[in-house]
């Protein structure tokens, strides 16, 4: 059924593309206002400065896209992203070891932010009734009886249509705001005269550094793996502060990988040279033997734009009609937790599914969007806030008591460790843990479940009488080792892929060692 001639989906990026597919079975015609000129090829643009830095997609994001746009990781793959498992690609550093090779059930698809992008992209331009609008700067919305119950967005002002220079008017019966961070459109709702939608924030003042590198063609036997991560480390004594930072060699198509250093707080390195420095500062050596036998591809990319910002338009007594908030600019997270492109997707399906039973997009459709929407963004908020509550430089309106910075400060690594160590031998909480990092279930829920807490507690007391079925690990100054665990045994690598053919694990086995080269 339409529900009117024309929705606008102001932006172009992830969440614009996600609502442009959510919306266009109810709308005559979607047009998406996008101010850059978005190249075919692979380049970085102005609007997506981020596109620079590595870009998990986490399962529940890679779900949703497919809802919006069937076959979309098909088309990932089929373009060049890797599907693997990562507890068998990556070679993991975490508390003071790397970690035991194993499967376990999460699988991850690695492709760069640009991929990703683009791959919607070619699948968003099949859309029949949907129009890409480039080079067109959203300047302003139109309104009618702002801040009272029946008041309503009723079209948007843009620059650049047709290559004018003119403010257009052009009129829609949804609007989706999808600007990023940065939008204007609760400024711009102000000045219509409604209230302004409170703002909570929490920034931890994480940098993260990013140069992108191609892989040698020749790897050496130690380079088994496809992606490695050191973890900040957990000692919280005296040390140096490159062992805080948590550091990424994370592989993206064409044989290339992008190296990211991330801290909470520190100094990073901002020119070749120091970062090649620093690398070799990480706490397992390999990190910097690895990316030393790369040959770097761009220069040091920095962004500081991490903090978590949520504005909450849920409070509002009467939203606008005509007018809901899709992606970064309802909710941006720091990006430690990969949540953000996840969210969004997550959004665009939740609006997808509102619309269906819609009968019209009035003041009281935006209410429950936005009602809806925060259950959705409550959990993910919560995570994203765990971690970096326990910083003293912490600024916002979400910073904890000092208490409970400091009990965060002192727990959150070792528990984290804990729990991933847990995860390695006892399948329900490694399902739990999955299903958390995937935002297939809220954090809130796995730690009051009882039956988590009792293996927590079981793993603790048999790491403590030396009973693990695993090792906990080994020495962070050797390289990691390749072995795979199963059933407690230990197995040469090449051994993980006598998996019976058919079953998904034979295939992240299989591009996992064949990730030698
Ligand atoms: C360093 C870093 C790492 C990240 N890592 C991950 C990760 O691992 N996994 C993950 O899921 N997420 C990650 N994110 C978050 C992710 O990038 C965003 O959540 C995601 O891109 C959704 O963004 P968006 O579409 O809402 O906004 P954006 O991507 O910011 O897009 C906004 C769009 O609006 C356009 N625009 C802006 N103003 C105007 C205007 N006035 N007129 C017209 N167009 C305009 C811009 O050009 C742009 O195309 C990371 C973010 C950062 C900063």
């Amino acid at each position: 059924m339409s529900l009117g001639k024309r929705a606008i989906i102001l932006g172009g990026s992830v969440a614009g593309m996600c609502a442009a597919g959510a919306v266009a079975d109810f709308f005559d015609e979607v047009l998406v206002l996008e101010r850059d000129i978005i190249p075919d090829d692979a380049e970085h643009r102005r609007g997506v400065p981020q596109s620079k830095h590595p870009h998990f997609l986490l399962n529940s994001g890679r779900r949703a896209m497919g809802e919006l746009f069937p076959g979309y990781e098909e088309s990932l793959i089929d373009a060049g992203a890797l599907h693997m498992m990562p507890s068998l690609a990556a070679a993991h550093c975490e508390g003071s070891v790397w970690v035991p090779r194993k499967e376990a059930p999460m699988t991850m698809v690695y492709a760069s932010r640009l991929l990703i992008e683009r791959t919607l992209r070619q699948k968003l331009a099949q859309v029949p009734n949907v129009r890409v609008e480039e080079a067109v700067t959203v300047a302003g919305l139109e309104c009618a009886d702002g801040g009272r119950p029946d008041g309503r967005v009723t079209g948007v002002w843009a620059v650049g249509l047709d290559g004018g220079r003119e403010k257009q008017l052009i009129e829609a019966d949804l609007v989706v705001d999808t600007l990023g961070r940065g939008s204007a459109v609760s400024d711009w709702l102000v000045a219509a005269g409604w209230p302004q939608a409170p703002v909570q924030s929490l920034d931890a003042g994480v940098t993260y550094v990013s140069q992108w590198f191609q892989k040698p063609a020749e790897l050496p036997d130690s380079w088994w793996w496809a992606q490695m991560s050191v973890m900040p480390t957990a000692d919280t004594g005296p040390h140096p502060i490159e062992h805080d930072f948590l550091c990424q060699i994370f592989p993206i198509e064409g044989d290339r990988v992008l190296v990211t250093m991330g801290s909470w707080g520190h100094p990073m390195p901002r020119k070749e040279d120091e970062f090649i420095e620093t690398v070799h500062k990480v706490r397992a050596p390999a990190f910097g033997r690895a990316v030393e036998l790369c040959e770097p591809i761009s220069q040091v990319f920095v962004t500081k734009s991490t903090g978590n910002r949520r504005r909450r338009y849920d409070t509002l007594e009467n939203p606008p009609g005509g007018l809901v908030v899709v992606g970064d600019a309802v909710c941006g997270f720091n990006p430690f937790y990969a949540q953000g492109m996840s969210s969004a997707s997550k959004c665009a399906v939740l609006l997808r599914d509102k619309l269906s039973t819609a009968t019209n997009v009035d003041s009281t459709f935006s209410k429950d969007y936005f009602a809806s929407q925060r259950q959705l963004l409550d959990d993910i908020w919560t995570l994203a806030l765990a971690r970096d509550q326990g910083y003293e430089n912490a600024e916002g309106t979400d910073i904890a008591p000092r208490w409970r910075q400091r009990l965060a400060n002192r727990v959150s690594w070792p528990l984290f460790n804990h729990i991933s160590a847990t995860t390695r031998e006892d399948a329900v909480v490694a399902q739990h843990f999955a299903d958390v990092f995937n935002l297939d279930e809220s954090v809130t829920t796995m730690v009051k479940s009882p039956r988590v807490l009792a293996g927590l507690a079981w793993h603790a007391v048999k790491r403590a009488t030396n009973r693990t079925k695993l090792p906990l690990g080994s020495d962070l100054r050797q390289d990691p080792p390749s072995d795979i665990w199963r059933d407690g045994e230990r197995h040469p690598a090449g051994q993980a892929l006598a998996i019976p053919r058919g079953t998904a694990q034979e295939e992240f086995a299989t591009v996992s060692v064949a990730a030698r080269g």
